[in-house]
């Protein structure tokens, strides 16, 4: 996705959630939240400014997703705040064990020392698996230990699952859950997730699944995305209820055991039941 195009994608949803605004017809919170991850934002930082500077224009609350390992001094990451800080609600700075092993957290460290100097808020997202225990030693960081950083956790998805099951022991006791939260709903993370290719998907754990697609930036219009998503029956019922009636209806029918290797989370189980189903449908086909 260029940046052109993704400033074509924000103004067109900015101009939609104007249009409908306080409307309960926008199908999206009016206004939207704007949330840039994927690479490096910071990379590319005149044409981030761009993009940010429309979403201001439309007054979307920004996310920013950043690995801070653009920070190579506290001026740096000063003038780079300093830059964004009227444009940026929170900045999420993602890191795991392996990037902390490979890269420290020396530039981790001086964005959250500059960060202190701005209107930002901050969490920090660690992913966590098998082979990635939390990296303890975040923790020791002085400039951590205040009420105004968060610490938020996910689960990894494993590359290579078939190297991985409850009984090979790569998991540690009681890591992948036995069924997913009965109560949790996707409502909290479904949103208008637009991939480099414009494919707009309502989460991005759904990314590549065919069920999920709403549509294509460049072929159909907002309005017939989000029409699509208020409208189809599974999507609602995952946004009320989440992945647990999935869960029920699937060992009504099938052993648990036919999913590849137990499962992380919510959306890991509903990943899997996608992935499986795919795979009968592909058999089908080419038997056919
Ligand atoms: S459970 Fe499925 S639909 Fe819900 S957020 Fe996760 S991947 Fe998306």
């Amino acid at each position: 996705m260029t940046a052109d195009e993704a400033l074509g994608y924000v103004e067109a949803i900015g101009q939609h959630s104007d249009a409908h605004r306080g409307s309960v017809d926008a199908g999206l919170p009016t206004p939207p939240g704007l949330y840039v991850a994927g690479a490096e934002p910071m990379a590319q930082l005149p044409d981030l400014e761009r993009i940010l500077d429309c979403a201001k224009l439309h007054r979307m609350p920004v996310e920013l997703v950043t690995s801070a390992y653009w920070v190579d001094s506290l001026e740096i990451a000063e003038a780079v705040l300093d830059r964004l800080r009227t444009r940026v609600h929170l900045l999420t700075i993602t890191t795991r064990r392996s990037d902390v092993d490979s890269y420290g957290l020396a530039a981790i460290d001086l964005l959250l020392q500059a960060i202190r100097r701005f209107d930002i808020s901050i969490q920090i997202l660690v992913t966590v698996g098998p082979e990635e225990p939390f990296p303890k030693e975040l923790l020791a960081l002085e400039v951590v230990n205040s009420d105004s950083t968060v610490i938020r956790i996910e689960p990894m998805y494993p590359n290579d699952r078939s190297q991985l099951s409850p009984q090979s022991g790569a998991w540690p006791e009681g890591f992948l859950m036995e069924s997913p939260p009965r109560h949790a709903r996707c409502a909290e993370l479904l949103g208008f997730v637009i991939t480099p290719g414009g494919d707009v998907y309502p989460c991005s754990n759904g990314i590549g699944f065919p069920e999920l697609l709403l549509g294509n930036m460049t072929t159909h219009t907002i309005v017939e995305m989000l029409d699509k998503a208020l409208a189809g029956p599974q999507l609602n019922k995952l946004r009320e209820e989440g992945p647990y009636f999935l869960f029920d209806d699937f060992r009504r029918s099938l052993p648990l055991e036919v999913l590849p290797a137990g499962y992380v989370s919510s959306c890991d189980f509903h990943r899997q039941v996608m992935a499986r189903n795919q795979q009968s449908a592909s058999r089908v086909d080419s038997t056919a």
